[in-house]
């Protein structure tokens, strides 16, 4: 079921007060639940020694969330400069931050490995020349092509311009190990919004299979595996939660299995974005317009500036009216923002209750890639972010946009080239 009931309950007792004060539209997260699903991980894999969660910064980049994460002990997964700037601007340092990134620069990789560096994840084997200097540690993200079939949102491994081709591997850990590099780990991401969780156990037999191939060949260990993130939420009221009991219960029995077998067995790192916040954040939205043309309109004050998934992935994210229920008076209706894109709506043909002027949309599971993917086409300005805090306040973690910041790359010394 999206969004919790605990959740549901909490924020209804006081959303009308939120919006008073701070105004709509704004993306509203849950402390809580985003804490109790941190927990809920890091027991799930209690028995894996050296279990650790790098949070992948995209989902949701806001300081004052990244600090539960850092909290909970996790590190972050980030793939560019200005996300590992954040964890830094926190306090999470060297190998709390692994470095995610593709098609990089070599100026990217200098400015990763200066303030005492951060764990490289080397997407190709091209890239090891290219790095500034040789660090004690790198990873290789692994492509298996038609080794596995991907899922929806990343697609076919074989079409994914991502990691390392499978004849690629051995060679990439035996040149970084005569330039010098002494620790290793392996990576890969397969999957996004994943509910099946076998589909993650098979992606750590695979790389524990990857570990004991280049094992095999070449004189090193490994100091962990990444199985990446993906981890789904259930978006629908259908869809069933993911069975991360299952998931643990069948990985934690691989690396006994691999123990028992080799005698040492490497880290198990995961780097989920949505599975930790997704359904803690919700998009609050008023009804500013109808309109009944050839389809009903609801007209809202947010825009997929807010939200980009339902328009770019079609995804189906769930809407309740504040202090209606589902089984009221319903209407089949478009929720709609003010783009100049058709594709700006909320929900297609969804069955609402009858509503009002000035009444609110909570559109859920906006936690994650939700505020993170906003955009400033059109105009549109990005909504503030608030945390519902585990006391019951309210706090304002960012602002909402404004015409100056729209503006703010406007301001420069000329320069002109004449020639
Ligand atoms: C996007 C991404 C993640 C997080 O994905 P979720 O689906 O949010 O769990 C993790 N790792 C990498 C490399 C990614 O690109």
């Amino acid at each position: 079921m999206p969004m919790s009931d605990s959740y549901k309950t909490r924020l209804s007792a006081i959303l009308p007060e939120i919006v008073n004060t701070f105004g709509t539209p704004f993306h509203i997260y849950d402390e809580k639940g985003i804490k109790d699903t941190c927990r809920q991980l890091k027991s799930a894999f209690k028995d894996i020694n050296g279990f650790k969660e790098f949070f992948a910064v995209k989902a949701l980049p806001n300081p004052c969330i990244m600090k539960i994460m850092q909290e909970m002990g996790f590190g972050f997964d980030c793939s560019s400069i200005p996300e590992i700037k954040l964890s830094r601007q926190i306090g999470s340092y060297q190998e709390e931050i692994m470095f995610t990134s593709n098609n990089t620069s070599s100026s990217q990789f200098k400015t990763a490995l200066e303030d005492g560096g951060c764990i490289l994840n080397l997407d190709d084997i091209s890239l090891i020349p290219k790095l500034p200097k040789i660090p004690e540690l790198i990873s290789f993200r692994y492509n298996p092509g038609p080794r596995r079939k991907g899922n929806k949102i990343i697609g076919n491994p074989v079409e994914s311009k991502y990691g390392l081709s499978h004849d690629q591997i051995i060679d990439s850990f035996d040149q970084s190990l005569k330039l010098g590099v002494k620790r290793f780990g392996i990576h890969t991401m397969l999957a996004s919004n994943e509910l099946n969780y076998e589909y993650m156990v098979e992606t750590t037999r695979m790389l524990l299979d990857i570990v004991n191939l280049v094992c095999g060949k070449l004189n090193i260990t490994f100091e962990f595996i990444n199985i990446g993130g993906g981890i789904g939420i259930p978006y629908t009221p259908d869809e069933k939660a993911f069975d991360l009991e299952s998931m643990a219960g069948e990985i934690t029995i691989l690396f006994e299995q691999f123990n028992k077998l080799n005698g040492w067995v490497p880290k198990l790192y995961m780097e989920s974005g949505r599975f930790i916040t997704g359904p803690h954040g919700a998009l609050v939205t008023s009804i500013i317009n109808y309109k009944d043309i050839y389809r009903k309109y609801v007209g809202v004050d947010a825009s997929m500036s807010a939200l980009m998934r339902p328009g770019m992935y079609d995804a189906y994210h769930h809407i309740h009216i504040h202090g209606k229920d589902n089984s009221s008076h319903l209407e089949k209706v478009d929720v709609a923002g003010a783009l100049c894109e058709n594709i700006d709506k909320f929900a297609i043909q969804r069955d609402l209750p009858v509503t009002s002027e000035g009444d609110i949309l909570v559109i859920h599971d906006t936690g994650a890639h939700g505020h993170a993917m906003g955009f400033n086409y059109n105009g549109q300005l990005r909504p503030k972010e608030l945390l519902l805090k585990e006391d019951s306040t309210v706090e304002l973690i960012r602002r909402a946009e404004t015409f100056d910041d729209y503006c703010s790359t406007l301001t420069f010394e000329p320069r002109i080239l004449s020639i």
